[in-house]
């Protein structure tokens, strides 16, 4: 049984071309499994031959709102392609997909205002495409959302109308109100929190108010080191400093905290040991 399930993190990133396998051998002498994480078909190939070769390495495919073409006009989820890696053992979600309206898709430093309306349309059609394939092979999704809450939550209750249950997943670092949280909830969607709550207390009530069996912990890694790693490179190991930041929140003891996620993490996303 895992300690630990960090539910999202990147190991194709080039951060860990030097020591990738020394990465994921601390994860498994901590007893850190991990949903590492796809953001387009090339990444999304690599992550299925890491996971091929790691017990504690499981993998979600699919389009991040942000690698999409340069030429927004043109839709880009390659069905045909993730249609063969899908049927991997390994692959455990879609994702992650969703709506970024928080940045511009090829500066960062542009506002977000500035987001073009053909580049919100080229998103929302690519999303639409990855609920649909979500839908379509039964895997639960993992949403990745800024600035974006309202038409993500536009768009998913109109397919929950057509696909009911069989539309779930998570919305991976949730930051936003408990009224929205609330949606997602309502949606069949639970919430995952990263080492930003370690240092900031903005999410706080989103912790508490998250039911303890729709939550779960993850680290986003490379991104985002909780303490005492801030500003370092991140990896699934810290996912033991997240838990036990969410078990303070809660008020409850961290090996119950550690249960309970690790139970959401194999029901929600369908893994049997
Ligand atoms: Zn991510």
């Amino acid at each position: 049984m895992p300690e630990f399930f960090d539910i999202h993190s990147h190991l194709h990133f080039p951060d860990y071309d030097k020591d990738r396998e020394e990465v994921i051998a601390r994860m498994l002498e901590r007893g850190v499994w991990t949903i590492s994480v796809g953001v387009n078909l090339e990444t999304s190939k690599k992550e299925i031959e890491i996971a091929e070769k790691h017990k504690n390495v499981y993998t979600a495919i699919g389009l991040h709102p942000h690698d999409g073409p340069d030429d927004v006009s043109t839709q880009t989820f390659n069905e045909e392609g993730f249609a063969k890696l899908v049927v991997h053992p390994k692959v455990v979600a879609i994702g992650e997909c969703g709506l970024d309206y928080g940045r511009s898709k090829n500066d960062p430093n542009i506002p977000s205002d500035t987001i073009t309306e053909a580049d919100k349309i080229r998103q929302k059609k690519d999303f639409e495409k990855q609920i649909d394939f979500a839908a379509k092979y039964d895997k639960p999704m993992m949403l990745h959302v800024r600035n974006a809450h309202e038409d993500v939550l536009d768009i998913l209750a109109a397919k929950k109308k057509i696909y009911g249950e069989k539309l779930r997943g998570n919305a991976h670092f949730f930051t936003g109100t408990t009224e929205i949280e609330q949606k997602y909830l309502n949606l069949g969607f639970s919430v995952s929190f990263t080492g930003v709550i370690t240092f900031v207390k903005a999410y706080d009530e989103a912790v508490k108010y998250a039911p303890l069996d729709m939550i779960m912990s993850e680290t986003d890694a490379p991104f985002v080191a909780p303490i005492p790693h801030r500003g370092e490179r991140n990896e699934p190991s810290y996912v033991e400093q997240v838990v036990e930041k969410m078990a303070q929140i809660k008020g409850i003891s961290t090996e119950e905290m550690k249960k309970n996620l690790v139970n959401n993490a194999l029901k929600i996303f369908r893994i049997s040991l």
